[in-house]
């Protein structure tokens, strides 16, 4: 089967959540094909073992331009900090907003300061990584591509998921808002969907802050199991994804070849979304 080769040279691309799994190939691929990557995540060492070298290590290796920013997609300010330091190496041509965590509980069990930490990441960060983008291309006259990681679990609803689903509903919505909204000024927003990929994800996860003492609520009641249907994941496909496997999804809606493709959702999940 063939393969699209890209070219990104003199185009500076910023992945959040690159440091692991889905973003860190997703940063190598846009390395390989030429592009400036800035390498933005909470850590700089690969939460896995057999991920020896940093991002941003590996892609100069392979003779790219690279460069790691620590940043939490949480904080706006932080945010703010990454698209400055894209201004070095010319501003931002593609953001993407790729960082995101899992935490599991059913709607019952589920603590506020859970909540709160799955959507300041996984929402306020793909919030403010558009928001950051748009108004530095704007302001430089210079539109680019915003592509944001949404999930199956945008549209597929699973117990357990209260705080996850959600997050990526919002995501795809954020999407299809911003797409409309900076539509005429030629900055395209899309989101691929993964589906269930071979990650480390969910786990290495900081506990959350506890503030509000809704813990001793939760502590009094007797929890009911949860009744719904625990939908098995059916994968048309039978296995999972690899993360290199999602990395050309990002590449072409931040192509030209793109170029007429804004507010889409990229399903990239072996036919998950088909059953
Ligand atoms: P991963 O855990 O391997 O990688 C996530 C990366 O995000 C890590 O490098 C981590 O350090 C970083 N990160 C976490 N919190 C951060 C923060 N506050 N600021 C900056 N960086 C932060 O997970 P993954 O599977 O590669 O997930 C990447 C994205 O793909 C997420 O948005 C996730 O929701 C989405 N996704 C994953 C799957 C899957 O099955 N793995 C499926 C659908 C969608």
């Amino acid at each position: 089967m063939g393969q699209i080769s890209y070219d990104f040279t003199d185009e500076t691309v910023i992945v959040t959540g690159a440091t692991s799994g889905i973003g860190r190939a997703v940063a190598r691929r846009f390395g390989d094909a030429g592009a400036t990557v800035i390498v933005a995540d909470i850590r700089e060492e690969p939460k896995e073992k057999a991920e020896s070298a940093p991002t941003a290590e590996l892609i100069e290796d392979g003779g790219g331009r690279a460069t790691f920013v620590e940043t939490d997609v949480s904080s706006p300010t932080e945010i703010v900090s990454v698209i400055e330091a894209a201004r070095e190496f010319g501003g931002v041509d593609v953001m993407v907003n790729n960082a995101g965590i899992y935490r599991h509980a059913s709607l019952l069990e589920t603590d506020v300061e859970s909540f709160d930490q799955v959507f300041g990441i996984n929402v306020r960060g793909v919030f403010a990584g558009c928001r950051a983008a748009a108004r530095d291309m704007l302001s430089r006259e210079d539109p680019g591509s915003i592509i944001n990681t949404a999930s199956i679990s945008s549209e597929y609803a699973q117990t357990g998921h209260a705080m996850y689903d959600a997050s990526k509903g919002a995501v795809m919505m954020l999407t299809r808002v911003a797409a409309l909204e900076l539509a005429s000024h030629d900055i395209r927003v899309n989101a691929v969907a993964p589906g269930i990929i071979e990650t480390t994800f969910g786990s290495g996860n900081p506990e959350p802050e506890r503030h509000v003492d809704d813990q001793f609520i939760h502590d009094e009641m007797e929890i009911p199991e949860v009744s719904g249907r625990e939908r098995d994941p059916v994968i048309p496909m039978g296995r999972m994804g690899s993360p290199e496997e999602m990395a050309g999804s990002y590449l072409f809606l931040a192509a030209d070849d793109a170029s007429y493709v804004t507010g889409h959702l990229l399903y990239a999940d072996g036919g998950y979304q088909i059953v």
